[in-house]
């Protein structure tokens, strides 16, 4: 696709509890807490108020700079019970409109563990059934939005490091029924389980591929974070920043495997990994040596206040990308997409 969609965006990595702005969320809590300060959402929510007290504090919780990988994941655990059933139509919508006005953005990947965002309480037999509510509530609004703005949603449903592997199978179970909302399946979550449950994961991923889904996975993004088991199960790799960095020889079977790499620059800046931009050019320059495609995403730009467009343009700037790499991986990005349908984008404009 030599002209993908004009020059707009595909954001492949996106996690839902980074996606909707403090403010967003904020504000849903405050309107729940003054119509129904009965309802469960109030009463939930309510230690939360009174942790931050203002709006302000809670902002600065969201998007601190971080020193590990597992602190930055802190702040999704804070939101998560935050995106129920209930609210997932409030954000959803919010998130697809400023994306199509002011990002430039012509489709989104959404990805998220729907498990993390039903009750702590839900007995056993009514997980699953819990789950998918929550995965047709996320397609049911993006369709909404969809109706308004120029932009298409697809979810990936997360796995996640933390859960047990039955929970694990469910989700990925889920995906595959669920063809019409869901497009694959992730593996995501702390870094550190990795190396203790690598069986555990790799099974996971024949399985997914077993039933058929498109997968894709947070691999290679910490030196903790490394299987190469799972890659030839997987059609990305979620960041994959240290093969190129650290496991260089990795990168050749990835090329013939025509794999792409999800990378997200201001990530690894939150996290600590980097202390500048320019530190991803041997990343980018390493792969395209060898014809590894990469795509640039925010992961979680609600968390960062970085939009995709200035992802791109903060490459260029620190000079990790030239211009026509920067257009080589917005293109790549259109093309490694799981289900990009530019005939209906066109439809839609
Ligand atoms: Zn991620």
């Amino acid at each position: 696709m030599s002209d993908a969609a004009g020059y707009r965006y595909a954001e492949l990595h996106l996690h839902l509890g980074g996606a909707i702005l403090p403010r967003v969320l904020w504000s849903y809590l405050q309107r729940e807490r003054m119509e129904d300060p009965e309802g469960t959402f109030a009463r939930e929510s309510q230690g939360l108020v009174e942790e931050f007290g203002e709006y302000a504090l809670f902002e600065k919780f969201l998007t601190r700079d971080c020193s590990s990988l597992a602190e930055y994941l802190e702040a999704h655990k804070r939101v998560e019970p935050l995106q129920t059933v209930e609210s997932l139509p409030y954000y959803v919508y919010r998130l697809l409109r400023g994306a199509a006005v002011f990002e430039n953005i012509a489709y989104i990947e959404l990805r998220y563990n729907p498990f993390f965002r039903i009750p702590r309480d839900t007995p056993p037999n009514l997980v699953r059934a819990r789950m998918e509510e929550v995965v047709s509530t996320v397609g049911a609004a993006a369709r909404n939005a969809q109706r308004r703005f120029p932009i298409e949603l697809t979810q990936i449903l997360c796995m996640d490091s933390r859960l047990p592997n039955e929970l694990n199978r469910e989700i990925a179970d889920l995906a595959a029924d669920m063809p019409n909302e869901v497009c694959a399946v992730d593996l995501a979550g702390p870094n550190e389980p990795y190396e203790a449950r690598r069986k555990d994961f790799v099974s996971a991923f024949e399985y997914a591929k077993g039933r058929g889904l498109k997968t894709t996975a947070h691999l290679y993004e910490t030196p903790q974070g490394c299987i190469p088991e799972i890659l030839p199960l997987v059609d990305r790799i979620g960041h994959g920043i240290q093969i190129a960095l650290a496991h260089r020889s990795l990168l050749v079977a990835i090329a013939g495997r025509g794999q792409c790499l999800e990378v997200c620059p201001t990530t690894y800046l939150r996290t600590g990994t980097f202390k500048s931009y320019a530190e991803l050019h041997p990343v980018f320059e390493r792969c395209f040596d060898l014809g590894v495609d990469v795509a640039i995403c925010t992961d979680n730009m609600a968390f960062h206040d970085v939009r995709l467009p200035r992802e791109h343009e903060l490459l260029l700037l620190n000079r990790a990308l030239s211009f026509a790499d920067m257009e080589r991986c917005r293109q790549a990005a259109f093309r490694h997409a799981f289900r990009w349908n530019p005939a209906g984008e066109k439809a839609a404009t």
